[in-house]
C-alpha cells in the first residue's frame, strides 16, 4: 500500500490485548486499569479477516503486540494461522518475557520469526520501580530460553528513563556477550510516557561510547522492520540501536500501521486517525468494502507527529501504550 505521500506501508502492529502482567510506569496506571470489555476485543477469526486483507493490500510483515501478547490464549494458534495467509512473510512479537519460559516452544512451533523482549534495567530493584512487580528473574528467563532458538531473532528494547540505577551500559552488555541486538527507544509523550523526560539519543550514545569504546554506524542489510540506526562496538556479538521518534523524526520512512485489541485501525502512533474495523466488519461488510476503508484510512494518514509542538487540536491519541501497542 502507498500512502497520499508515496510512503510505503507494509508493516502492520496488531495489539492483540489490553491486558498486562506488569503495571511500567510510563505505560500503564498502577490502578484502576479500565480493561475493554471482553465482547469489544477483537476475536481470532476477526483478526485473521483483517490480516488476510491487508496481507492483499500489501502488507507483508506483522508484528503481534499487547497489554502483553503471551496473555492471549491462543497466541501460537494465532501466529499460526497468520503465517499461513498468502503474502505475509514475517510475523513476530513483542513481549515483556515473563510469560516466554513456558511458552517459547509453542511460539518456536508456530513459526514465530523474531521476539523483542523488553527489558528496562538488569537491576532488580530498579526493575521492580518500574514495572511494578517484582519479576525480573522471570523476564531473564525469558530471554534465556529464546537463546535456545537460533533460527528466531531475539532484540532487546529499553526505554531509558534517565535513572542511574537502570544502569544502560549492563543492558547494553547483553549485546555483547550474546547474538542480540540491543535498542534503546526514546520516551514517547503519549499517555503515561508524557510524564517522564527519558533520555536523549546523544546522551545515551556518549554514555556507552565511553564504557564501551567508539560505536560505528552499520552499514550491512536491514535488521529489522523499521527506523532504527544501529550501530557496531568492538567485540560485541550484537549490535546496540536507537530508535528515537522524538529527536529523530522519522515520519517521512513510516512504513506502519497499528490495529487495537478493540479493532481500530491506527495510521499514526499520535492521533486517533484512522477507522473503526470491528464495527464495520460486526456489520457484515464485504472484503471489498473493508479493503476501501482501510483505503480510505491510508489516504488521511498524517504526514507526522508534532511531540514537540504544543497540541493545536484534540485529534491527539488519549490511549495509553498498552492500549496501542507501542
Ligand atoms: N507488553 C509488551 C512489551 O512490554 O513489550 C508489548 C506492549 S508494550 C506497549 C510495547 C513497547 O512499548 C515496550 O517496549 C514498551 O517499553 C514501549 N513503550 C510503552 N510506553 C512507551 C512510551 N511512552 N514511549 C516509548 N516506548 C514505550
Ligand atoms: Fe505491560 Fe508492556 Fe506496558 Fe510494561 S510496557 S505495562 S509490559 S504493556
Amino acid at each position: 500500500m502507498i500512502d497520499r505521500l508515496g510512503r510505503k506501508i507494509d508493516y502492520l502492529r496488531i495489539s492483540v490485548t489490553d491486558r498486562c502482567n506488569l503495571r511500567c510506569i510510563y505505560c500503564m496506571p498502577e490502578k484502576g486499569v479500565k480493561l475493554v470489555e471482553r465482547s469489544l476485543l477483537l476475536r481470532e477469526e476477526e483478526i485473521l479477516r483483517i490480516v488476510s486483507v491487508m496481507a492483499e493490500l500489501g502488507i507483508r510483515k506483522i508484528k503481534l503486540t499487547g497489554g502483553e501478547p503471551l496473555l492471549y490464549c491462543r497466541l501460537p494458534e494465532l501466529i499460526a494461522e497468520i503465517k499461513a495467509i498468502s503474502g505475509i512473510e514475517k510475523v513476530t512479537v513483542t513481549t515483556n518475557g515473563i510469560l516466554l519460559k513456558e511458552q517459547m516452544e509453542g511460539l518456536a512451533e508456530a513459526g514465530t520469526d523474531g521476539i523483542n523482549v523488553s527489558l528496562d534495567t538488569l537491576d532488580r530493584e530498579c526493575f521492580r520501580r518500574i514495572s511494578r512487580r517484582d519479576l525480573l528473574d522471570k523476564s531473564l528467563d525469558g530471554v534465556r530460553e529464546v537463546l535456545r532458538y537460533p533460527g528466531i531473532s531475539l532484540k532487546i528494547n529499553c526505554v531509558p528513563l534517565g535513572a542511574a540505577d537502570q544502569d544502560v551500559c549492563a543492558v547494553a552488555r547483553l549485546a555483547r556477550e550474546n547474538p542480540v541486538h540491543v535498542r534503546f527507544i526514546e520516551m514517547m509523550p503519549i499517555g503515561y510516557g508524557a510524564e517522564f523526560p527519558g533520555m536523549t539519543e546523544e546522551t545515551l550514545k556518549n554514555i556507552l561510547e565511553e564504557r564501551f569504546g567508539r560505536l560505528v554506524p552499520y552499514q550491512g542489510a536491514p535488521l529489522g522492520n523499521g527506523p532504527c540506526k544501529y550501530y557496531e562496538a568492538e567485540g560485541f556479538a550484537g549490535k546496540i540501536g536507537f530508535i528515537s521518534a522524538v529527536s529523530h523524526k522519522f515520519c517521512g520512512e513510516c512504513n506502519r500501521i497499528r490495529l487495537t485489541s478493540q479493532g481500530y485501525l491506527k495510521t499514526c502512533l499520535q492521533y486517533t486517525a484512522g477507522r473503526d474495523l470491528r464495527e464495520i466488519i460486526r456489520n457484515g461488510c464485504t472484503d471489498e468494502e473493508l479493503k476501501d476503508v482501510i483505503r480510505a484510512a491510508l489516504n488521511e494518514k498524517p504526514d507526522g507527529h508534532h511531540f514537540l509542538e504544543k497540541a493545536k487540536n484534540d485529534d491527539t491519541e488519549k490511549l495509553c501504550m498498552s492500549q496501542i501497542g507501542g
